[in-house]
């Protein structure tokens, strides 16, 4: 078995280390693990704990100082306040096998999520509703809207902004051009550094317009905070005895400690793990500047979204998703970027017909090269993926993998 590294060693030379013990290890026949997984984010440890128990043995190689990949959430040192580091994270899911499998990890917060956009000097609910339309439109330009969007949609129904701007009538294409204007367009040139329309559709489908009073940002029918945080949810469910979870790891320092013929769960960049060999996926990143303010509340819900004005997107305050109280507030600025490597994270993959081509390429590799390592995650499968869905991916990937074990 693996011991850990010196305290002393830097990281430069955890490949040597690694090396050293790997043929010591393998040498011995002391591999005692079944499966490896690479990366201790929410699909990482999704598949571990799935594993665990079944009551395989299971190595987790992280290379960051902590667990929790994205979601990682800690206490902030001015205000006590628990923080996203990547990112305001709700999880939200419609699938009960996904609710039902982390509910054994965390006890939850109920939190339904609602987001306001500064638009024109208002604060506007987003996803844009009926409200959004009372709060924007003069009143008798409102009410018609509003008719006319229960008539061809139906009360609680969701449209596009494409439906809406290619409809028939003229006062929905105003919704639809307006909603576009001043809701996608220019928060889409900051995400993205594309129009709406040079990004992949489903993308801005996230965010409909509905023809409903609900201010909620999703429909889903779970929608909660783990009580003690993300990095508590993920760290439990590591917590097993037969997963052992090594920090501060990098793949690529590890990989020689690792049999050939051992299983791998891999939930690192793809294009990564082979060397960038047919070049490199691109990925949207953002930076989080966090700000303490000496006063209650900085805004009346966790997320406002700033479309139109500003270099940031948005702005989460913390303190809303576990009703903290404090006389203190801690907000985060999210401002994107490109993905520069070594410069910041990859947080969202880039969706369109070459970066398909691209990641197919990687994965057609991975299929003939690698039969024995599970490429997944946002990362692994080059895929936007939602908390809900990277969990029923790796439970997916476990499942299959314990019916031919
Ligand atoms: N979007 C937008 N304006 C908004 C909110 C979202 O243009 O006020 C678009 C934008 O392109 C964004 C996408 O819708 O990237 C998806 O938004 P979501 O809130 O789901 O993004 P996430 O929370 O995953 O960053």
């Amino acid at each position: 078995m693996l011991p850990p590294p010196p305290f002393f060693l830097r990281k430069s030379l955890l490949s040597e280390w690694a090396i050293r013990y790997a043929r010591r290890a393998v040498n011995e026949k002391k591999f005692p693990f079944s499966a490896v997984v690479a990366g201790a984010g929410i699909s990482g440890a999704t598949v571990a704990a799935r594993l665990a128990a079944a009551g395989l043995r299971v190595l987790v190689l992280e290379a960051k100082a902590h667990a929790g990949g994205n979601c990682y959430d800690c206490r902030d040192a001015g205000t006590g306040i628990l923080v996203h580091k990547y990112g305001t994270h709700i999880f939200h899911t419609d699938d009960k096998r996904a609710w039902d499998f982390l509910s054994r990890f965390t006890a939850w917060h109920p939190y339904f999520h609602k987001v306001l956009a500064q638009i024109d000097g208002a604060l506007v609910p987003v996803p844009f509703n009926l409200n959004s339309v009372r709060r924007v439109f003069p009143p008798v330009l409102a009410a018609r809207i509003e008719e006319k969007l229960l008539e061809r949609f139906g009360f609680g129904a969701r449209a596009t902004i494409l439906e809406l701007r290619g409809s028939a009538d003229a006062d929905l294409r105003l919704l639809g051009d307006y909603v576009y204007e001043k809701v996608f367009l220019h928060y889409t040139l900051k995400q993205w550094g594309k129009t709406p329309e040079e990004i992949d559709p489903a993308v801005t489908a996230r965010v409909p317009i509905f023809a409903s009073r609900d201010d909620g940002y999703f429909r889903d029918r779970y929608q909660a905070i783990p009580r003690e945080g993300y990095t508590a949810l993920i760290g439990n469910m590591l917590a097993h005895p037969n997963i052992e979870l090594r920090l501060n790891t990098p793949w690529e320092a590890a990989r020689a400690c690792v049999p050939a013929g051992t299983p791998i769960f891999f939930t690192g960049a793809i294009d990564e793990f082979f060397g960038f060999k047919f070049g490199e996926l691109p990925y949207r990143s953002v930076s989080f500047e966090f700000v303490e303010y000496a006063r209650e509340y900085f805004q009346p819900v966790a997320c406002v979204n700033y479309p139109c004005h500003f270099d940031f997107t948005r702005i989460g305050e913390y303190k809303h998703f576990l009703g903290e109280k404090s006389p203190k507030t801690v907000v985060s600025f999210e401002y994107p970027a490109a993905f520069e490597r070594g410069k910041n994270e990859r947080c969202y993959p880039i969706a369109n017909a070459e970066t398909a081509a691209l990641y197919a390429r990687y994965a057609d590799e991975a299929r003939r090269a690698f039969p024995q390592t599970r490429f997944l995650g946002r990362l692994g499968d080059y895929k936007y993926y939602d908390m809900d869905k990277a969990v029923l991916r790796a439970l997916d990937a476990a499942e299959e993998f314990l019916r031919a074990f």
